[in-house]
């Protein structure tokens, strides 16, 4: 016999529901008591489903205990992903290491394929816009995001300093800007000298 799983009992909700902020409430009694009445199962812990499916991107947290299913954002956000085949390619162009570090599968390391522009920011999935980095230096790229406005706004004063010929700021600018790239922070975002 074909039994539903419970993570298809709660796909199956929203999947009914699109488009819509669902309560955490209304999913848990629905697909408990639909769970029951289908397989004669109790539904165990509802709340780690609910919270897998929105970690595996199918479901978009809205907000605390809010849910919601974007039948056309699941699918693009599947289109943003590499390909097994993209990503075999990737790891050959930059030899199985970290462009960062060095450090390899050789090594004992975790190497993650990377989107160099990130997939908020419009990045898309091309060999070009892939590359390797070990765990440690993908997890240290996803905690600088709150560092891009900040060389965003060097950029501009950079530019402002060229425009009106002040060294001094130049200068300034310039020995800033000249540490996100030695340390390869938000490379995604391009400073032209
Ligand atoms: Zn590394």
């Amino acid at each position: 016999m074909n039994e539903i799983t419970q993570e298809e009992m709660v796909m199956e909700y929203f999947i009914n529901n699109p488009n819509m902020d669902i309560r955490h409430p209304e999913i848990v009694d629905w697909v408990t008591s639909e769970f029951l009445k289908r397989t004669g199962k109790i539904f165990r812990d509802p709340d780690r489903q609910i919270r897998q499916l929105s970690q595996s991107g199918f479901l978009i947290k809205v907000s605390k205990g809010s849910y919601r299913y974007e039948p056309a954002s699941v699918h693009k956000r599947e289109l943003d992903d590499f390909t097994a085949a993209q990503k075999k390619e990737i790891m050959e162009r930059d030899k199985y290491k970290c462009v960062i570090c060095g450090k390899g599968i050789k090594d004992g390391v975790e190497i993650h394929i990377d989107h160099i522009k990130p997939k908020d920011f419009g990045g898309k999935a091309t060999i070009e816009n892939g590359q390797t980095l070990c765990a440690q230096h993908n997890f240290l790229k996803k905690n600088f995001k709150q560092t891009e406005t900040g060389k965003k706004m060097f950029i501009r004063l950079y530019e402002l300093a060229k425009d009106e010929g002040n060294d001094e700021l130049l200068s300034f600018c310039t020995q800033i800007l000249e540490v996100f790239e030695k340390n390869n922070i938000n490379g995604h975002i391009v400073w032209i000298r």
